[in-house]
């Protein structure tokens, strides 16, 4: 058996050895003119989504297409496993607008506007940061007052520093942007082409490379063994914490049954109350106990509570009508058999 086998194999095996040897899975992947030797997800994914992607922020924060590649990209992954599971998933929410605000709710039918619990206007993910509300302010400056203290800490060159701070604040107050006056060498540059970038994708994390040049010089000058790099990837960081604690701040403000949506909301399902309260005839006698206690009482639960209640007693009036149509139909029907039955047939 094992000589006949030997003879098969001599006779089918080919001797020419492929110029390269053959994959396990009998195919192989190219970049260009460059063989993949491994297998690795995103780097395929970069490279077959990349330019779809760059052209989509870029069109959507009005990012100009020649500078979109000068932005710190690896920094922003870097910082986002560094960010915890919680916060990693919701950026990517926040960042594409889909993240729970008012907008986003309306869209989805979980509430019926799109107003913001702080102040009543329109509420996108930018108005979540540039609400005027007073609670919204505050949360703001002391936020930027917790990055002022970090950047401090971190030895962030003072012009770097300033820069940072003066337009956040001026971005997040909708005021003038300071001027660029900046005195060590590059910095203005720096700063005006982020402008053209825009500070909201830099409070996004979209900032440029040049930041960690920056800041690894003004570390070597200090000669410190700090690296810039280092300091981009925990900036980008405390930045989306910023976001993420006007997030916060906003939710509980939303929760606040004094905040005007939720005051507007109670005096709508009030009134739908009263009206409800003004027929309890057409309803089965079983369900009638919603009436039981004054309306007066319903009126200081809470707005879940009464949304609850008007579905029960609307649903309980829906089936009333019909089992009374049911009856009236039945009714008709036994009338039209009698009348039927007991008129005498004609005589022909
Ligand atoms: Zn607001």
């Amino acid at each position: 058996m094992d000589s006949l086998a030997k003879t098969f194999w001599n006779a089918t095996h080919s001797t020419v050895s492929p110029f390269y040897p053959c994959n396990s899975c009998g195919w192989s992947l190219w970049i260009g003119s460059r063989k993949l030797s491994t297998w690795n997800r995103s780097q395929l994914y970069n490279h077959s989504n990349s330019a779809d992607i760059l052209q989509h922020w870029s069109n959507r924060r009005n990012i100009p297409i020649q500078l979109i590649r000068s932005i710190d990209w690896e920094a922003g992954e870097d910082a986002i496993k560094r960010l915890g599971l919680n916060k990693a998933l919701w950026i990517p929410k926040w960042l594409a607008g889909c993240a729970p605000v008012g907008k986003v709710l309306q869209r989805y039918h979980f509430q019926d506007h799109a107003e913001c619990p702080r102040c009543s206007e329109f509420e996108d993910t930018a108005h979540v940061i540039q609400c005027k509300s007073l609670r919204a302010r505050s949360q703001w400056n002391s936020s930027l007052s917790k990055l002022e203290q970090w950047l401090i800490q971190a030895k962030t060159m003072p012009d770097l520093r300033k820069a940072i701070l003066g337009h956040l604040k001026a971005w997040g107050n909708d005021t003038d942007p300071p001027r660029p006056q900046y005195n060590w060498p590059g910095v203005n540059d720096l700063i005006t082409v982020q402008s053209q970038i825009g500070w909201r994708t830099f409070l996004e994390g979209g900032v440029l490379k040049d930041w960690a040049a920056k800041q690894q010089e003004y570390y070597s000058w200090l000669a410190r063994k700090n690296t810039g790099r280092r300091w981009i990837t925990t900036l980008i960081k405390k930045l989306w914490e910023i976001s993420w604690d006007m997030w916060e701040q906003r939710n509980a403000e939303s929760k606040n049954p004094e905040s005007p949506a939720s005051l507007r909301e109670h005096a709508r399902l009030d009134a739908a109350i009263t009206h409800e309260y003004i027929d309890l005839l057409t309803l089965a006698v079983k369900d009638r106990r919603w009436f039981r206690r004054t309306k007066e009482i319903i009126f200081t639960e809470t707005i879940e509570y009464k949304q609850q209640w008007l579905k029960s007693v609307l649903s309980a009036r829906a089936r009333y009508i019909r089992r009374h149509l049911h009856r009236t139909n039945l009714q008709a029907q036994r009338t039209a058999m009698r009348n039927y039955l007991v008129t005498p047939a004609p005589l022909i």
